[in-house]
This record gives C-alpha cells, structure tokens and sequence, in this order.
C-alpha cells in the first residue's frame, strides 16, 4: 500500500481506517458559493480524532462569521448561522433576531477563534513544507482584533505583502493568506516562499477568510524566547520588527 500518513495536527502515523482529510479552511466556509470557487481547495491528511476534535471548532467559527457578515455573497452562510444557533439554544438566550432576521447579541469565543486560527496555520505550515508543524518547539499567538493592529503588527502584515505573493485555497474570496518565516532585512525579489531553517526563530501568517474577517498569527520558537529573557518577553520580539518598518 501507499506511503504512510501523518496526522498534520498531532503527527502521529495514521492507520488506514482512521485516514481522514481536513479541508483548510473547513468546507462550511463555502456555503453558497458555487463549483469555481472550490478549484483546489487545501486539504491534509488527519486522523479521524483530531478531525472530529475541530467539528465544534469549526462550527462556532462559521457563526462567528455568519453574524459579522457584510458581504451578501455569505448570505447563505449567515442563514445556516441562524438554524445552528436556533438548533442550540431554541429560546434564543445567547443571541437575538431582529424582524429584518439580522443576529445580534452573539459573544465572539476568543478561545475558539483562536484555536480556529492555530489550526489552520497547522494546516497549511503542512501543506506547504511537507513537514508537522512543532508545538513543542514554538509558542503561537494569535492577533485578530483588527482596530488594534498596532504598527509591529502592520509591519509584519507589510513585510508579508511585499515580499511574498498571497495564496488562496480554493479562491481568494474564500482564505487567502500567506505563511513565511519572519526574516528581518531580506530582499525576496522573486516573491517565492522562503526556505525556512531547522531552528527558524518566527513564522508568521496573515490568513483572510471570506473577506469578513483576518487573522496574524505569529509562531515564536520557545528557545529563542528563552534566549531574549532578560527583558520583557513580547517587546523583545516586537521592537526589532519596529525599528526595521519605521527605518
Ligand atoms: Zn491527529
């Protein structure tokens, strides 16, 4: 039989009957949105419990969206918003309808957005280099509150925009987004992804989903945290960043 599977989310080996596929993103961001916008959508191999692990993830994230929505192309995935919400709290305690059918009321799961985030970045660090993203070797956070991007973070968003070209699964309306390792003053003339090192000190990822709704994440590597102790934690990775943009 073919080559054996890992899990892009827990690495282990995959035994054939517990081999699954998770779509990044999952596949109920598609909602309403016809054939051509699901021309190579991302896929990895996962086992069968982490797949099931992310379904409630996976289902919140998607009423997050469903709530916020703007656009009218998400309409049907605000309308599928409004059954699961009815489906788990029929006497509308957590949420309100207007008389136009419009959500409000709803509270945003941090938690959950967060960990919709985190594993995506697993997914795609997957799918793009072949290898499992290592979670014991880095710390990843997750920055989604786009009124306070503050100017590191516009930097990052700057040095992704610049020097790579974004990438989409299944179409750029859907998740467009860009994974790299943060390299402070290189050049990258031919856009192409970086090669990253054994002991690459920060990845970084924007990720756009439906265009509602984006996210940074920023993968940090313990040691390297370690090694920048002596001041205080977060500005040491932040400020060098900050004196590259504002040079
Ligand atoms: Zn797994």
């Amino acid at each position: 039989m073919g080559s054996k599977q890992k899990c892009y989310n827990c690495g282990k080996i995959i035994k054939e009957k517990e081999l699954t596929k998770e779509h990044i993103p999952a596949k109920n961001l598609f909602e309403g949105y016809n054939e051509k916008y699901k021309i190579q959508r991302i896929t990895v191999s996962a086992c069968l419990k982490c797949n099931q692990q992310y379904s409630p993830t996976d289902e919140d994230f998607r009423n997050m969206i469903g709530a916020i929505a703007k656009r009218k192309e998400n309409n049907a995935i605000t309308n599928k918003t409004k059954r699961s919400l009815l489906r788990k709290d029929p006497t509308r305690n957590t949420f309100s309808l207007d008389s136009l059918g419009k959500i409000s009321g709803i509270t945003l799961n941090e938690i959950t957005v967060e960990e919709y985030h985190k594993k995506n970045f697993k997914g795609i660090f997957f799918n793009q280099y072949g290898e499992i993203f290592n979670e014991k070797k880095y710390s990843i956070y997750v920055n989604i509150d786009e009124n306070d991007w503050s100017l590191p973070t516009l930097g990052i968003l700057g040095f992704l925009k610049d020097l790579f070209n974004r990438k989409v699964s299944g179409h750029e309306d859907i998740l467009n987004y860009s994974l790299q390792p943060f390299r402070l003053g290189i050049e990258n003339p031919s856009k192409n992804d970086l090669i990253p090192s054994i002991n690459e000190n920060i990845y970084v990822g924007y990720f756009d989903y439906v265009k509602e709704h984006a996210a940074l994440v920023i993968a940090v590597r313990k040691n390297y945290l370690r090694m920048i102790k002596w001041k205080k934690r977060w500005q040491c990775i932040i400020t060098p960043i900050f004196k590259y943009f504002s040079k």
